[in-house]
């Protein structure tokens, strides 16, 4: 009885998260047959507006701090190796889940047969280009304005106008957080945590600044995370209440749908915790155990970056990676590793392809997974950020652009699969880095004692 106990004041978190998702779940369609109107599910999910609102509130804040301090705390060269093992696992991990969307898309083969529902014709904007596209992702790496980054992300468009001449415009970006430059913040946070790094006593003042920033946030991050349950309870429920009937999800689109789950659920829970495993030596589902709240949170925000001060909560609190590394890694891969969102991709747009009856050669899959890495990495962290970056990789082999609305109906729901995928992704993640960076930190801890015995 003594170690029940000692589980239930252990877990007492993840059992409110799990119950809050059941009885959600309950709720939710225990209220559908009464057909709210759209006003009035709103007013039934504020509580979990509230949450969304709550973490989104921390990132910004979250993002830079931890980012200045996990790396000016590290010296160059082992933050520069962690950088590079980071990538590495970034880079294999996505290749790895368009890999496997791949696959799971042609085996099923969810478009063949004739297309279910019509298309609806464009603007007068033009196509975006793949180009375009990889140049706007490296233009959001350095923005102009640090203070418009915080809220504000640009795309570039070329727009038709009357007089038949075409015009370049630079538009925001659509996207619930108010389209937070994340990239940009990433980017200009590591460089000057780099700096600061560099310049030993000069830079102590901010980097106490900045280190006890990020405790203050983390000290929210405690007393929020209480609300979550709550939070995600109506969260959950408030979308079941809207959702479409399921039974319009038939056919075509049902199979895309299970094409999709399927590949992420392999990726997720045979590939990634595979490749910890081999990595580590360790039992990779205690280590998923530990997260389980961060991807209850993901489920049901939709969003990677609302959920990141959880992820960080989870990693440190529960699984106890050293902090140098969550700091470093985590921020990092919120923003650019979404193995979820480009498996996604790779599937959503070969599905697009069977339902247009257009045989793909090798040449245009390889294009297809280059361009669902690329999408993945400039999709924010945000709410169905991925299906507007679905754009490049259509037109970066010709398929029509207003496709995408075929797939618009689930995407809701595979948008919370794919966001767990991602979260789950950079948590392994940050685990294996912390593994292979072992070496690094051990002498740094060594080197921080030596100091210490000097002084
Ligand atoms: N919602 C996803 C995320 O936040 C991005 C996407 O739409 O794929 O990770």
């Amino acid at each position: 009885r003594e170690s029940a106990r000692l589980f239930l004041r252990r877990n007492t978190f993840v059992l409110f998260t799990v119950a809050a998702v059941a009885l959600g779940v309950v709720l939710g369609f225990g209220l559908r047959p009464y057909k709210l109107s759209i006003r009035e599910v709103k007013y039934f999910s504020f509580p979990g507006e509230l949450l969304m609102r709550m973490l989104q509130m921390l990132v910004l804040p979250l993002i830079v701090s931890s980012l200045v301090t996990g790396i000016s705390s590290l010296d160059s060269k082992a933050s520069g190796k962690m950088g590079v093992w980071a990538v590495i696992y970034y880079m294999v991990t996505t290749f790895i889940a368009v890999f496997i969307g791949i696959i799971m898309v042609v085996i099923i083969r969810p478009g063949k047969g004739n297309r279910d529902s019509p298309v609806s014709s464009s603007g007068n904007i033009e196509p975006v280009q793949a180009a375009d596209a990889f140049l706007d992702l490296i233009r959001n790496m350095f923005p102009p304005n640090l203070v418009e980054a915080c809220f504000k992300q640009y795309k570039t468009v070329y727009k038709k106008t009357t007089i038949q001449e075409t015009v370049e415009e630079m538009v925001p970006m659509p996207g619930s957080s108010g389209g937070v430059n994340a990239l940009g913040l990433v980017v200009f946070s590591m460089c000057f945590g780099l700096v600061i790094g560099n310049m030993k006593q000069q830079g102590h003042a901010l980097r106490e600044f900045f280190d006890s920033l990020n405790n203050a946030i983390m000290h929210l991050v405690s007393i929020i995370i209480w609300y979550a349950p709550v939070g995600i309870l109506f969260l959950i429920a408030g979308k079941i209440v809207e959702m479409k009937d399921l039974a319009e999800v038939g056919g075509q689109l049902g199979m895309y749908t299970v094409s999709v789950i399927v590949g992420l659920l392999f990726h997720g829970l045979v590939v990634l915790p595979l490749l910890y495993f081999l990595v580590t030596r360790k039992n990779p589902y205690s280590f998923i155990g530990g997260l389980l709240q961060a991807l209850i949170t993901a489920l049901g925000t939709s969003s990677s970056s609302a959920t990141l001060p959880i992820t960080f909560r989870c990693l440190e609190e529960n699984n106890h990676v050293d902090k140098r590394v969550t700091r470093f890694v985590l921020p990092v891969g919120a923003t650019i590793n979404m193995d979820g969102t480009a498996l996604y991709e790779a599937v959503a747009a070969i599905f697009i392809a069977q339902v247009n009856n257009m045989e793909l050669d090798f040449g245009q899959i390889l294009t297809i997974s280059i361009t669902a890495t690329a999408a993945s990495i400039g999709a924010a962290g945000i709410p169905q950020a991925g299906l507007v970056t679905m754009v490049i990789v259509l037109t970066s082999v010709g398929l029509p652009t207003e496709d995408i609305t075929l797939i618009i109906a689930v995407d809701w729901f595979l948008d919370r699969l794919r966001t767990t995928t991602n979260v789950l992704g950079d948590s392994l993640g940050a685990g294996i880095v912390e593994h292979l960076s072992r070496q690094d930190l051990q002498n740094q801890d060594a080197e921080i004692g030596n100091s210490v015995i000097e002084e």
